[in-house]
């Protein structure tokens, strides 16, 4: 895959970047386990430093970074801001916390009188990060933040349409103040992703992007027996409860499945809607995505951005057609979209019952699956019926009504009253198809540390 940046809202090609060589990377990971080797006896103070650094040229810088997002990925550029703003609070989070959350751990034993047990948390080397584009800066810092911060090191390979992206997340932690080859994007090719995880000084993969890519990268880490986290796709549940405020949840609805332009892998994708209120819930939701204005990214009345590039938008055409041909109904219900640029008129698509099997897909831009669920059970019965686990959400008045629902729904999020929107206060990732393991938090830093048991025994224990 050639690195290029093209951007959505003209479609005109402005720079391209080679890929790198063999021995590029052979530098690289070279260069970074010699910084790994200092680094992981680096304070967290020092850590904690440089973290605040970074996060401090992002808001500084905010503008820069937001308009680079938008030239090559095409989201508006008050969500490419907002995105900055995310990613600064991840580093924060991360130069507040992480000496607490990697605290060693004293561990309850039978006969405290024989012995003492803690448990350390270790860095254990160099992170492959393998990043998508749909958050050209919030993916890195997810992983950034917390492998750096635990003492690791990482090497990016970023989505092929982000070289510029890429580049300036190196840019930034160099100016904040990185030792020289602990963080460096990477042009990598195919052929790359065996060789780096086949070097015994990387300690694993970290990927965020489809089940398509992760089955690949992990069947490589697999091979070379390093872990993997996979951050992959999903179908995410937004059930509105008999009982729910119509008007907010259709409002949150139109949002949750619009913003980024629908490419969001927690975006509300299927819309499973309580037979009492369907009707009203429905009239609503097409008056609320035909106010969506599709226009220039750049300027601020626009709400509905291009898809990422044309191939995204012809992908999603020919998924579209297969649905239909398996019995999906699908109308219009956004306005008409500019012929030049690369928009996608937003789509409803009903029929998704029975056996069609369009309704366990994931449409990656403004295509709602809509349900009319009988009741409580029933809605819980369609959001499981998924090969997806990222997120979900659930709408109603009654609170405890609604943390009830989401014990049953079986994915690694779900909110309540809102549609799931990444925080850099909660952790992230899902079960089944959508993946394994958690970012963010206390588990995101722990992804890839050595938890060493360290055991003080009285050498007149007996045996
Ligand atoms: P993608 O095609 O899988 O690409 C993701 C990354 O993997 C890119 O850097 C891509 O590089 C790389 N890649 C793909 N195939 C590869 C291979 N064979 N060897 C090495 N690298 C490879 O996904 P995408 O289209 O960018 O992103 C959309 C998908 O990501 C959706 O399914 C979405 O739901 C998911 N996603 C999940 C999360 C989450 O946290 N769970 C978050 C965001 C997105 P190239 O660009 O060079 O192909």
């Amino acid at each position: 895959m050639a690195y290029a940046t093209t951007n959505p809202y003209t479609e005109e090609v402005l720079a391209t970047f080679p890929e790198a060589t063999d021995q590029e990377v052979q530098t690289a990971l070279s260069e970074a386990h010699a910084a790994f080797e200092k680094w992981r006896d680096t304070s967290f103070a020092e850590r904690a430093r440089i973290m605040n650094a970074a996060a401090a040229i992002l808001r500084r810088d905010i503008d820069k970074y937001a308009r680079l997002g938008t030239l090559e990925m095409g989201k508006t550029f008050a969500e490419s801001k907002a995105e900055v703003i995310l990613s600064a609070e991840i580093f924060e989070y991360y130069a507040k916390y992480s000496e607490e959350l990697l605290k060693p751990e004293s561990l309850p034993v039978a006969d405290p009188a024989t012995g003492k047990a803690t448990l350390v948390h270790e860095p254990l080397g160099i992170v492959f990060a393998v990043e998508p584009w749909n958050f050209p800066f919030y993916q890195v810092v997810r992983i950034i933040a917390p492998q750096l911060s635990a003492g690791n090191a990482v090497l990016l390979k970023h989505a092929s349409n982000l070289p510029q992206c890429a580049a300036s997340c190196e840019d930034l932690m160099i100016e904040a103040g990185l030792p020289k080859g602990l963080f460096r994007n990477l042009y990598t090719a195919r052929s790359h992703t065996a060789m780096i995880l086949e070097d015994p000084r990387v300690c694993g993969v970290a990927l965020t992007g489809s089940e398509g890519a992760g089955s690949i990268i992990a069947g490589v880490a697999g091979k070379a027996l390093k872990k993997s986290m996979m951050e992959l796709g999903g179908a995410d549940a937004f059930i509105v409860l008999d009982d729910a405020d119509v008007e907010k949840a259709v409002k949150w609805a139109v949002m949750g499945r619009h913003w980024n332009a629908g490419q969001v892998c927690v975006s509300a994708k299927r819309l499973i809607v309580a037979d009492a209120i369907y009707d009203r819930f429905l009239d609503l939701y097409k008056k609320g995505v035909a106010e969506l204005k599709a226009g220039d990214p750049m300027d601020p009345s626009t709400t509905l951005a291009p898809l990422c590039s044309r191939a995204a938008v012809e992908d999603l055409h020919r998924q579209v057609e297969e649905a239909i041909k398996h019995g999906a109904k699908v109308e219009a219900i956004g306005q008409e979209v500019p012929e030049k640029g690369t928009f996608f008129r937003p789509l409803l698509m009903t029929g998704l019952d029975g056996e069609n099997a369009a309704r366990h897909w994931e449409f990656f831009g403004p295509v709602t699956q809509l349900y009319r669920a009988k009741d409580e059970a029933d809605a819980i019965r369609i959001a499981n019926d998924s090969p997806y686990g990222l997120g979900g959400a659930v709408f109603t008045k009654d609170e405890a009504r609604g943390a009830r629902v989401a014990t049953k729904i079986h994915t690694g999020m779900v909110n309540i009253n809102h549609p799931l929107i990444p925080k850099a206060d909660l952790p992230f990732g899902g079960v089944k198809r959508s993946g394994f393991g958690r970012e963010l938090v206390g588990l995101g830093i722990k992804e890839f540390v050595n938890h060493k048991l360290i055991n003080i025994v009285d050498i007149d224990a007996p045996a």
